[in-house]
């Protein structure tokens, strides 16, 4: 049985992902379909005007919960989504990321 939701999230968390999506928030169409595809549901879809009005544009809000399966960007019919490779932390100069960062990616 494939685990959905906040389960999902906690089961996956400690998984670190080798890539994370990347949206292209202009081209988005709001269809939803990257958010019914993502198993632990850290997709949903954001109001870009205020208040909640306006077109519907696709976004990650939980990026630490994030898997890297890539079934967001396989279910975007308009290939939107766009898996990126993760760099290891220890690879980049500077400050080391908080244990809640979400990794990198170039
Ligand atoms: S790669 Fe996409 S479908 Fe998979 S967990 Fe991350 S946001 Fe969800
Ligand atoms: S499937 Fe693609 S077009 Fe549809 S909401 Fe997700 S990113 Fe946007």
């Amino acid at each position: 049985m494939w685990v959905r939701g906040p389960v999902a999230r906690l089961k996956l968390r400690a998984m670190p992902a080798v890539a994370l999506p990347r949206i292209d928030e202009p081209r988005c169409t709001g269809c939803g379909r990257c958010v019914a595809a993502c198993p632990p549901q850290v997709i949903w879809l954001q109001a870009t005007g205020p208040r909640g009005w306006g077109p519907k544009r696709a976004e990650v809000h939980d990026m630490p919960g994030c898997t890297g399966c890539a079934r967001c960007a396989l279910a975007c019919p308009f290939g939107v989504i766009r898996m990126e490779k993760v760099v290891a932390p220890e690879a980049l100069p500077g400050e080391p990321l908080a244990p809640n960062d979400p990794p990198p990616v170039k």
